[in-house]
């Protein structure tokens, strides 16, 4: 396929923000998809060139974009930059100037969809001396011969900016659209579709099926394919494998015990919210992948959870879906999830973080077992296994505490031993729930204590003034719009940071983890890609007309870091609405 053809479908998808209209546009551009080329075509449709497990990353920076336009243009870097000032979008500007080169410049030959993917890969795949000079070279052989609309997402592309509003489940319901067409009688003309109640039925069903297989492959790919070679029915062949991680399930907020009995049911499974992040393990023999619930391989970083594993679970082959949660070495006290958070991504002198800040593996469930998923079977029975394989060793890898009660003065009293222990709070399972991955639903719910935050990413940020001028001090936050394809604005936070690194996080470490995501400045106001999930506390929520979400936060206030969260799990406006309705009906 030519890269050409991509490019049509990015500028298509950008050019409206109708989820039906994106999904048309995608199941059309699906239907003529080349099987060889299934996995680089569908990662470069969601602006990536891995699977979101893997650890790479193209790994280029802003700055050395302007230097490949550069090169690939002849301008100088001072017209690129004050280009970029202008419109804040480093695509858009490859597309202006690429547009006055035109005439002088040669196109020898047309870029294709694989020669784009191939160079973009060997990007990312370099390391050390010299690396620069031949990142340059790889990028500029593909500006040389990109037209202007190709060179505007080839430099999105790289920077990680893709901008076109793509969200997993358009392409999971134009998947639908484009290879069962003829089984639905899917006809989209006027904006809409529309379904017999029959057949929209099935088509849920469809859709179930796919998100399903999606949840445990994490891979458009693997998707398309089965459903090419075999069938919708080929999907349920599709099963976990122990190195591949799947979604982890989410779990609901309920007010109270009371509340919690009605969602999950009688007697329930009540077992301690650990304040830590979760890991999810993976073992085949003595080989021990560690990933996050962001999908992220930490095993490197966790060498000493590596070993514990090793020694204390039995099991040819498992998944274990845990908490890590740190604790002080010398007094052996729990610490909150801030306190070990740096872990997360320092990959040298791993051995030593491990003694400094000590993590315990606290596990709650576990989705696969010697060759076999458990994701069907009832929580009570995978609890069961994980007790009869972990041996548990305090302090180094335990199972959750828990207990088992149809009785609210019971568990309520387990609710404040809890908190009394510094926990967060307490979850709730249902003892015969299978386990979902991905979803939110009511199989476990979980239980803590105040208003609860929200939390948001940062879109933006502004340098400060006098002696902060060095650093980035106002963070403008944003949630997601609620089918999670565009964020909208909910306001800005600046307290709740310290200025010595002493004192909890600082400005200095905003500052520095938003450097490398800046993707436009204007004056002190920068522009970052949206990583940075942060929680945030407030007094009130009111309604607004100075942010698109509607709705602005009083009294904002930085609580911490959420580096485990995923942007894909930040709070929707939905939830914004929703807890603003119960606190106005709490007012009343
Ligand atoms: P939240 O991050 O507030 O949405 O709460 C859900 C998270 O709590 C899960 O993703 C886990 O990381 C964590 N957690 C702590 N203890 C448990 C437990 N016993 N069972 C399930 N999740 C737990």
């Amino acid at each position: 396929m030519l890269y050409k053809e991509l490019a049509e479908i990015y500028e298509k998808l950008e050019s409206t923000s109708k989820r039906l209209e994106k999904t048309y546009h995608i199941s059309e551009f699906l239907k003529k998809i080349d099987i060889q080329e299934t996995e680089k075509i569908l990662l470069l449709l969601q602006g990536k060139i891995y699977p979101v497990w893997e650890e790479n990353e193209i790994g280029v920076a802003s700055k050395l974009m302007v230097k490949a336009i550069n090169q690939a243009t002849g301008i100088s870097i001072k017209e690129i930059e004050n280009e970029w000032k202008k419109t804040g979008d480093l695509g858009d500007v490859a597309l202006n100037l690429f547009k006055k080169k035109k005439q002088s410049s040669l196109f020898k030959k047309q870029l294709t969809l694989s020669k784009v993917f191939d160079n973009l890969r060997n990007v990312s795949e370099f390391e050390g001396k010299g690396t620069v000079e031949k990142k340059l070279q790889l990028i500029s052989e593909l500006l040389i011969h990109a037209s202007p609309k190709e060179a505007r997402y080839i430099v999105r592309t790289i920077i990680g900016d893709l901008r076109v509003g793509i969200g997993t489940g358009s392409i999971r319901d134009a998947i639908v659209w484009a290879y069962f067409e003829k089984e639905f009688n899917l006809n989209y003309d006027s904006g809409k579709i529309e379904l017999e109640e029959e057949d929209r039925k099935r088509y849920n069903e469809f859709i179930e099926k796919i998100q399903h297989a999606y949840d445990l492959t994490n891979e458009f790919a693997v998707v398309i394919k089965t459903i090419k070679k075999k069938g919708i029915n080929g999907l349920n062949d599709i099963s976990l494998e122990a190195g591949r991680p799947l979604n982890v399930m989410l779990y609901q907020k309920v007010k109270d015990i009371e509340e919690a009995f009605e969602v999950v049911g009688r007697p329930a499974a009540f077992e301690f919210k650990y304040d830590g992040f979760r890991l999810q393990i993976h073992k085949t023999n003595n080989n021990i992948i560690l990933f996050t619930r962001r999908l992220e391989n930490v095993t490197i970083q966790f060498p000493e959870v590596v070993n514990y594993v090793k020694e204390n679970v039995k099991a040819s082959s498992c998944i274990l879906d845990a908490e890590a949660v740190g604790y002080d070495p010398k007094t052996g006290k729990y610490l909150p999830f801030q306190s070990i958070s740096q872990r997360i991504k320092r990959k040298y002198e791993v051995h030593n973080m491990a003694k400094q800040f000590p993590v315990e593996i606290n596990i709650f469930d576990i989705l696969f077992y010697n060759g076999k998923s458990l994701l069907k079977e009832p929580f009570k029975k995978r609890r069961q296994i994980i007790e009869k394989i972990v041996s548990e060793k305090q302090k180094k890898i335990v199972l959750a505490k828990q207990i088992i009660t149809d009785k609210v003065e019971v568990a309520d009293k387990f609710y404040k031993e809890s908190l009394a222990h510094g926990e967060e709070g307490v979850m709730a399972k249902s003892l015969d729930a299978i386990y979902k991955p991905g979803y939110r639903i009511g199989y476990g719910v979980k239980i803590k204590p105040v208003m609860e935050p929200l939390d948001l990413v940062i879109i933006q940020a502004e340098y400060g003034e006098g002696k902060r001028s060095g650093w980035l001090t106002s963070y403008t936050l944003a949630c997601w719009n609620n089918n999670k394809e565009k964020l909208l604005e909910i306001g800005k936070v600046s307290t709740g940071l310290k200025e010595l690194d002493s004192e909890g996080i600082s400005f200095a470490q905003i500052t520095k983890l938003l450097a490398p995501l800046i993707t436009s400045s204007k004056g002190k106001i920068v522009k970052v890609k949206p990583e940075i999930v942060i929680e945030v506390n407030y007094e009130e929520i009111q309604k607004s007309v100075n942010y698109n979400s509607g709705y602005a936060l009083r009294f904002p206030r930085f609580s911490r870091l959420r580096q485990e969260k995923p942007v894909n799990e930040i709070n929707t406006v939905e939830d914004v609405k929703r807890l603003y309705e119960m606190q106005r009906s709490r007012n009343k």
